[in-house]
């Protein structure tokens, strides 16, 4: 991958290039920045780069690498003997595959369809690890980083480790990789990448070069459209909230029972995407639709929910399904989460209903 095939990011390839060619290569990096800002792919551009035998020119200074040289051509295949990937995997140390490296064929497959920009979702899904699996980094993964650690480089100028969706790291390997951090041996270069960089955990954020990556404009993203299951979870969040509105107890017990079927991380992207409608039906209440980027189905939707959902109340709504979040995170009970969540809409809308009802008297 060279800069030149990555559209967007000019600021920060600009920035990566100069730094480079002052000889500041930091030794460990944070690639952060929103889902879709081509982390990743500049990630891989940057190694080849700052590897390339013969650079690109212009007026005097390199800007790319030349994708020729054959450093260059490892790394564009992501088979360069000093091009190291981990990236959240199986958590169960018991089967077969169980670190980054056993996913390594895969993880090139995955690269290559989606152009090195994929969602932690698509990763999941690819991966096929099963229901209620949670994906991290794990100890398997640090003990094989530091034995690579230990090795000698074998041709590249910089040896590159590039730790994606870094926030999975595992706690207990945490401290082992703060070491490695704090004592960078010489031409070894860590990326790490995350979405958030709060969710990284602070002594390990601190010893590494913050690089932002905003957001792209909306006319180049990649994935515009609804996947299917988006289509589905906007359904079942309709279902939800119906039920809820009508403080039908049987069919809330019946749909937490069915939230228990699904994969952690299913129920996770679920309930991030009601974060979503919510934020959506506060939108069109306060007549900002243009903000809105929705199907009709889901317009229609929050359009009629709108009236419900208002300024004093959205903070509760949010508060709700994130305090869901984390304790999904944290193996909690996923059906006892669901009926409690649901308990506390029911007693929102009692008294939305009851303040617009009181509204229409006077
Ligand atoms: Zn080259």
């Amino acid at each position: 991958m060279q800069f030149k095939d990555i559209t967007g990011q000019k600021k920060v390839i600009s920035w990566l290039t100069k730094s480079a060619e002052a000889g500041r290569i930091a030794h460990a990096q944070l690639f952060f920045g929103p889902e879709g800002s081509l982390k990743l792919p500049v990630a891989i551009a940057y190694a080849q780069f700052i590897n390339c035998r013969t650079p690109i020119m212009q007026d005097g200074h390199p800007v790319d690498s030349c994708g020729k040289c054959s450093s260059c051509i490892k790394f564009s295949r992501l088979e360069h003997p000093d091009l190291h990937f981990f990236f959240p995997n199986n958590d169960n140390a018991l089967i077969e595959k169980s670190q980054s490296s056993d996913y390594l064929p895969l993880w090139r497959e995955v690269f290559k369809e989606n152009n090195g920009e994929f969602s932690y979702q698509t990763w999941i899904n690819a991966m096929e690890i099963g229901q209620n699996r949670q994906a991290i980094i794990n100890k398997a993964d640090c003990d094989t980083l530091l034995g690579i650690l230990n090795l000698r480089k074998f041709e590249a100028d910089y040896r590159i480790v590039i730790i994606w969706m870094a926030e999975k790291i595992s706690d207990t390997i945490s401290g082992a990789l703060l070491k490695t951090l704090e004592e960078p041996e010489h031409g070894t270069v860590f990326i790490l990448i995350t979405e958030n960089p709060d969710n990284i955990i602070a002594t390990i954020r601190s010893r590494t070069q913050l690089v932002r990556f905003l957001n792209l404009p909306e006319n180049i993203q990649h994935s515009e459209q609804n996947t299917e299951e988006d289509n589905e979870n906007h359904d079942k969040f309709v279902l939800w909230m119906r039920y809820c509105y009508a403080a039908d107890v049987p069919s809330i017990l019946s749909f937490s029972e069915q939230m228990k079927a699904h994969s952690r991380e299913k129920v996770k992207y679920f309930l991030s995407g009601s974060l979503e409608e919510f934020r959506r039906c506060l939108l069109v209440r306060y007549h900002a639709e243009r903000y809105v980027k929705a199907t009709d189905e889901e317009k229609s939707f929050s359009l009629k929910f709108a009236p419900f959902i208002n300024g004093n109340n959205i903070d509760k709504f949010y508060s709700i399904i994130n305090k869901t979040i984390y304790h999904v995170d944290r193996n909690g009970n996923i059906q006892l989460l669901f009926t409690s969540a649901s308990l506390e809409f029911c007693k929102i809308f009692a008294a939305e209903r009851k303040a617009i009802k009181n509204t229409s008297n006077t």
